[in-house]
């Protein structure tokens, strides 16, 4: 059933707008791979993998398995890499490796039951040695490397190295840099050590958005694109250091996702009188509010509770009170002719004016990031251009 109380917009063109301003920040050789863990970061995998494809996108990645197998369905007979950077667990080894699905190998378990999987399943696994550089989260050491790669050399037969990666420890803010320096030569120093050994690596990778942006040296072979194409930077500070050095003023990136929904019901409140849970918000004036059918258990935080902002009639207007689990209240009253069925939009433009993300993720404390990952998966997705 689609009865859903609020849908969330894909643009098409932002979208090609943000992948060319990536293509222009990369080296023609270099591979964009497009990050669509965490459902597209909201977006939904659905949706956004078939606009990537569209576009000429043939490399995704994602966190785990389940992902992978997401992509996997909406490819269907099209071509194109998947690229697990997180956890598979043992038992999709095998569906993992005879799908040619390639995956990050981190530790010397994890590449033991590679190729026991991959001997039953008579392919090789296509594998990226994940290095520790500094990030400490997950990634082989030295030593654990040069046992790696003798392990790897003694079933050549059963495993076949496309790459060798690393990610840096918050590449999006400069009080990163003296940890991010030491990143870049521990992984110079581990990549050519393993170049000894094995020569042909065909991707050497340690780049997201903001590395892109930041550390343009160390692109690589391949990017792993997430948050930009969806037309956020990593931070505003990487967007600041980048318009200052363009002089430009205005952000090349454009978000393309808006959340929508309709009022539900409107209401008058007199003076005096509390609006909704308890007794946070009080009317100090004769009000019209509007219920609008989203609340926390829809993805719109219980810490918007009287901070949040919404767009009705072309204008931005207020919640009040509580955050209710499916339902919220906004003030009206400045919105003369407002009827039920009207449009409210959580996210995005209306008219001349939007709410942005950053602003709902200010206003929530949440980053970018956690707020559009949040958005739940059965919300309706719709493509427009
Ligand atoms: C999420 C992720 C990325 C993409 O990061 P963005 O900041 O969204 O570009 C790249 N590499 C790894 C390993 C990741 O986990």
């Amino acid at each position: 059933m689609t009865w859903h109380t609020s849908k969330i917009e894909i643009s098409r063109s932002a979208y090609l707008n943000n992948l060319t301003f990536i293509r222009t920040q990369l080296p023609e050789n270099v591979k964009l791979s497009s990050v669509v863990k965490g459902n597209a970061y909201g977006h939904g995998i659905k949706p956004f993998v078939n606009i990537a494809l569209e576009n000429q996108i043939n490399h995704f990645s994602v966190f785990s398995s389940e992902e992978a197998w997401q992509v996997f369905e909406v490819l269907g007979d099209r071509q194109a890499d998947i690229m697990i950077m997180g956890i598979v667990p043992d038992e999709a080894l095998e569906w993992v490796i005879s799908n040619e699905i390639q995956f990050y190998v981190f530790d010397l378990g994890r590449l033991t039951n590679a190729i026991k999987a991959a001997k039953k399943v008579g392919k090789p696994a296509l594998i990226h040695l994940e290095l520790e550089t500094g990030m400490n989260r997950t990634g082989f050491t030295e030593k654990e490397l040069s046992e790696a790669v003798s392990l790897i050399i003694e079933n050549d037969v059963y495993l076949k190295v496309l790459g060798a990666c690393t990610h840096f420890a918050g590449a999006e803010s400069i009080s990163n840099y003296v940890r991010i320096e030491r990143q870049k030569s521990r992984y110079i120093e581990l990549c050519s050590s393993l170049q000894d050994r094995m020569r042909n690596i065909q991707f050497f990778h340690a780049c997201c958005s903001a590395g892109i942006m930041r550390y343009p040296e160390m692109v690589g072979d391949l990017a792993r694109i997430g948050i930009m194409q969806y037309g956020f930077w990593p931070s505003y500070e990487t967007f600041i250091e980048y318009s200052s050095d363009k002089l430009i003023k205005t952000d090349p990136l454009k978000r393309i996702i808006s959340w929508k929904t309709s009022i539900m019901d409107i209401k008058d409140v007199k003076r005096g009188e509390y609006i909704g849970y308890g007794s946070i918000y009080l009317a100090s004036k004769d009000l019209k509010i509007a219920l609008v059918p989203v609340g926390y258990g829809n993805g719109y935080s219980r810490s918007l509770s009287n901070v949040g902002r919404v767009l009705v009639g072309e204008k931005r207007i207020a919640v009040i009170g509580r955050v209710n689990m499916n339902l919220i209240a906004v003030d009206i009253t400045d919105v003369p002719g407002t009827q039920k069925g009207d449009e409210v939009v959580l996210i995005g433009k209306q008219g001349e004016l939007e709410i942005s993300v950053a602003s709902f993720g200010d206003a929530s404390n949440q980053i970018n990031y956690e707020l559009l990952t949040r958005l739940p998966d059965k919300l309706p997705r719709i493509i427009v251009d």
